[in-house]
């Protein structure tokens, strides 16, 4: 797309990191060039010049800007984010050698500020909280690969005391760690569910596709058949106002739980979100609904099939695609349900299988490639949840058929990043402008403008905007 001037311009004052590395905007008063999104003070129009490469700007004479690095992100590097990531990958590596966020900033070698701002954007969290996921994580890899004591556990892992390692277990695992460890040998377990947990939201999360072919919501009891890494299981949940007992048919207990804790969005910070929305003066936007969480997809493959078929139709026409494709790959495995399709059944098909199901041409493409970039081992689901925000991403946008709108979909459903916007969602536009009570819906710039005050919590938002022009559920 040839863009002119003044498009290019508007691009530049969005500040939109989705045009950086597509031109470059030159400053003749300055003599710098930078990336459109560059933070930098915004350029008068007079004085600014496009160039679609870095060499074209410094054959006019333009030096690089030290502040947006325009040769680095043209070459593909990224050395603040790398270093950012090799901090991370050594926070997961031994999350006991930095006893808090103060020995993270020492280590990093930037200021304090600037080292919050980094681990914001690129991982949506704080240094204090990515560590204590990262203690977390140890200690549960601890807890299923041998019998050592649990206080041994939690000092190995970082933790100061051993009521702090429980308090957090708990609230983040809805389990005590003993009772974590002997997901082992079962077959069932019960979570427990944060005060004031709204069930209601829940059931109509599970329900919200009544002809579902893969799940069955009845009273207060789901049924629904999920991937293990090792094939098909029916997962079964009672759900009660402050507990869900739940059992699976084959396997362990411990991938089940997982699957469960992504469903009730048991490690999403809901607290934190009604506070900055009183904060921003906001409370009407989760007036009722305190504890509405965001419910993840079983698994990614699912999040990123229901993020391709979704995207331009509507739910119900979506719904009825993602049913006859399930139809045409799987065959009934319990009481009527199907199991999810794998990436290899989807992989097998033919874009010429899917049109009869009233797939357009695009879409069927689309669904299958990725399927086989999934097969043949190109696309990793699986090493997603653990790349810094931004590296997953890069990633996802770089798949033929992902925009912006499907990857940050599937990042917020499915890999639990706490800072997305499904950017053109028609439910978050509706819901901004009845929130706001603006004469029309925001635009994608409006949006982006907009949801910038709900930063780091923009999924949780993104998901109460959903439910703010919804009737409230019984
Ligand atoms: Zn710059």
């Amino acid at each position: 797309m040839r863009m002119s001037h003044d498009q290019m311009y508007a691009r530049v004052l969005a500040s939109d990191a989705s045009w950086n590395g597509r031109f470059f905007t030159g400053v003749l008063t300055t003599g710098i060039y930078c990336l459109p999104a560059c933070k930098a003070r915004k350029p008068k129009p007079g004085n600014v010049r496009f160039f679609p490469t870095c060499e074209a700007a410094r054959a006019a004479g333009l030096r690089a800007c030290k502040k947006c690095h325009p040769d680095d992100f043209a070459r593909g590097a990224d050395p603040v984010l790398e270093t950012v990531e090799a901090l991370v990958a050594e926070i997961r590596a031994n999350p006991a050698d930095l006893p808090d966020a103060r020995a993270i900033v020492r280590r990093s070698g930037f200021g304090a500020t600037r080292v919050f701002e980094l681990f914001r954007q690129h991982y949506h969290t704080t240094p204090a909280d990515l560590l204590l996921r990262a203690r977390m994580s140890t200690a549960k890899q601890r807890l299923l690969a041998g019998d050592a004591p649990l206080s041994r556990i939690a000092l190995d892992a970082g933790f100061e005391s051993l009521s702090g390692f429980h308090e957090n277990f708990r609230r983040l695992n809805g389990l005590t760690p003993a009772a974590y460890r002997e997901l082992r040998e079962a077959r069932s377990f019960t979570v427990s569910l944060p005060a004031g947990y709204l069930l209601p939201y829940l059931r109509r999360a599970l329900s919200r596709d009544i002809h579902s072919v893969t799940e069955r919501l009845d009273g207060n009891t789901y049924t629904t058949v999920v991937q293990l890494s090792d094939g098909p299981a029916v997962l079964t949940l009672q759900l009660a106002p402050d507990s869900v007992h739940a059992g699976i048919s084959r396997g362990t207990a411990v991938e089940a739980h997982a699957v469960v804790a992504g469903l009730l969005g048991l490690d999403e910070d809901a607290a934190a979100f009604v506070r900055l929305a009183k904060r921003l003066g906001l409370a009407r936007l989760v007036a009722g609904r305190h504890e509405l969480r965001i419910s993840q997809t079983p698994s990614v493959f699912d999040g990123l099939l229901w993020a391709i078929i979704g995207q331009q139709i509507n739910f119900t026409f979506a719904c009825l695609l993602k049913r006859r494709l399930i139809e045409r790959v799987s065959t009934v495995f319990y009481g009527g349900l199907c199991a999810p399709p794998t990436p290899a059944a989807v992989a097998a098909l033919e874009p010429a299988d899917l049109l009869p199901l009233q797939f357009s041409r695009q879409k069927a493409s689309y669904v299958i490639t990725t399927a086989r970039l999934i097969t043949a081992g190109k696309l990793d689901l699986a090493a997603l949840r653990s790349m810094s925000a931004t590296r997953a991403e890069r990633t996802l946008l770089a798949v033929h058929g992902l925009g912006p709108w499907s990857v940050n979909y599937l990042m917020m459903r499915s890999l639990g990043f706490p800072d997305c916007v499904p950017l053109g969602d028609t439910g978050v536009t509706s819901g901004l402008q009845s929130l706001l009570r603006l004469e029309e819906r925001p635009d994608i710039d409006g949006t982006r403008r907009l949801m910038a005050m709900f930063s780091p919590y923009r999924s949780l938002a993104t998901t109460h905007l959903w439910q703010f022009n919804q009737p409230v559920p019984t």
